[in-house]
């Protein structure tokens, strides 16, 4: 892509109000644009990463056997009230509509309602399952809090996995599947070595849940590391009795702040109780579906992305969710000669299949060096006079700064 034909321009400043650093760097950069509190857009550079991160993702969630669907923002009440968490006495973070008619609608914050709902058409017998679906969709919570940017936004995306098997067992099976395809995922995603599996409180069907954690200052979790194990206990949950179920002693823990990435719960029959979701066994006997949730929030994992990989000059993004692999810089000299070497590098490259963006705008050195540091792409490459003069152009990799010199000949 031709940065002169990119809608979005870098700034030297972050709205007033802004005061997390993701969101920062990220409008400086023309990722997002801030729409109100927690309300962000993403725009074509963002939503590159976006779609990386989500693919990844998806990769991951297929290769465990999830089914990809989409379901509906808009939810019905009644599914709500089977399962008591309509009432705003008991979930404060609803946002609810009306339709013409009266008719009382929320926008979903999570989907274990409406796909329980769905599965009852689809589920009879013990040889329907297993089965695991899950969606990228928009979630729509009323935070109370939204200063840490994407983060926390009042509309976000979220990966929402469901399982569906016969007993606890193979829940628990595809739970460590789940488990592991989850840490996968984060080391694809740059923040692998950041995060840690944490034991949180679990709700009423397993003692633990488990929360997938990145150290990280801006985290609004306090957990504690056990470094040699790669595993932490959430704060919430920290007493002598987790210490000893998890066979770990408090001196060797740390506390650090995190941000939840992701997290699984066992949901046990909760859901499948309240709506009717049975399936009929070997010998004909009606039992109620164990259930499982996974979620995680793309946007977030880059916002989290953005905190931990960025320094001074900008953001770093990993290759694997950058926006682009090259950024192309040329300096644009009297003659058309370093014009014509840049369109030639650019038209290699793409044809290559290398994502490219390539500053052709008319502008100077400074200006071309300063946003390519602060939108962040992994390698720089400047095609200048001075590079020509020896047929080389200069790459430079974002991340640690080292630069060399390569023949053009060996891009052609
Ligand atoms: P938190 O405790 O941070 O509010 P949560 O426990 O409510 O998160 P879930 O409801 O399980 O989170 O959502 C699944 C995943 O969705 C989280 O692990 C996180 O990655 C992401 N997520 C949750 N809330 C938000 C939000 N407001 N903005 C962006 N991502 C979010
Ligand atoms: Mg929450």
């Amino acid at each position: 892509m031709k940065q002169s034909q990119l809608f979005t321009k870098t700034r030297r400043e972050a709205p007033k109000d802004e005061v997390s650093k993701n969101a920062q760097l990220l409008i400086r950069a023309g990722f997002i644009h801030k729409e109100m509190a927690g309300v962000y857009d993403f725009l074509p550079l963002g939503l590159r990463t976006l779609n990386k991160i989500v693919n990844i993702i998806r990769e991951e969630m297929n290769a465990i056997g999830g089914e990809e669907m989409y379901m509906s923002a808009l939810q019905d009440k009644a599914k709500w009230e089977a399962t008591d968490r309509w009432d705003d006495e008991k979930l404060d973070i609803w946002f609810k509509t009306k339709l013409k008619n009266g008719t009382e609608v929320g926008l979903g914050f999570t989907h274990e309602e409406a796909l329980t709902s769905i599965m009852k058409d689809h589920i009879r017998s013990y040889k329907d399952l297993p089965k695991a679906v899950y969606q990228f969709q928009n979630k729509f919570r009323n935070e109370a809090r939204a200063k840490s940017g994407i983060l926390r936004g009042r509309e976000f995306l979220m990966k929402d996995l469901y399982s569906f098997n016969v007993d606890l067992k193979s829940h628990n099976e595809y739970h460590e599947k789940a488990r592991s395809a989850y840490m996968k995922i984060y080391e694809r995603l740059g923040i692998g070595s950041l995060t840690y599996v944490t034991f949180a409180s679990g709700g009423t069907f397993s003692k633990y849940s488990h929360e997938f954690q990145t150290l990280c200052e801006a985290g609004e979790d306090i957990i504690y590391v056990h470094e040699a194990r790669k595993i932490a206990i959430n704060k919430e949950v920290l007493t002598e009795e987790v210490l000893k179920d998890l066979g770990v002693k408090r001196a060797d823990l740390q506390e650090r702040k995190a941000i939840e990435v992701g997290n699984i719960f066992s949901l046990g029959t909760k859901f499948s109780d309240a709506l009717g979701l049975n399936y009929g066994d070997e010998k004909g006997a009606l039992k109620p579906v164990v259930m499982g949730c996974y979620g995680i929030g793309p946007s977030r994992v880059m916002g989290t992305i953005a905190e931990v990989w960025s320094d001074d000059k900008g953001l770093i993004w990993p290759e694997s969710v950058a926006p682009f692999k090259v950024h192309l810089v040329a300096l644009l000299g009297s003659d058309d000669k370093v014009k014509k070497a840049a369109d030639d590098l650019y038209d290699s490259l793409t044809t290559k299949g290398i994502e490219v963006l390539y500053d052709d705008r008319d502008c100077g050195a400074g200006e071309k060096f300063g946003d390519s540091d602060l939108i962040g792409i992994p390698w720089r490459y400047v095609i200048s006079e001075k590079t020509l003069a020896s047929d080389s152009i200069e790459i430079k990799e974002r991340k640690t700064g080292k630069v060399e010199m390569k023949k053009m000949a060996s891009f052609l």
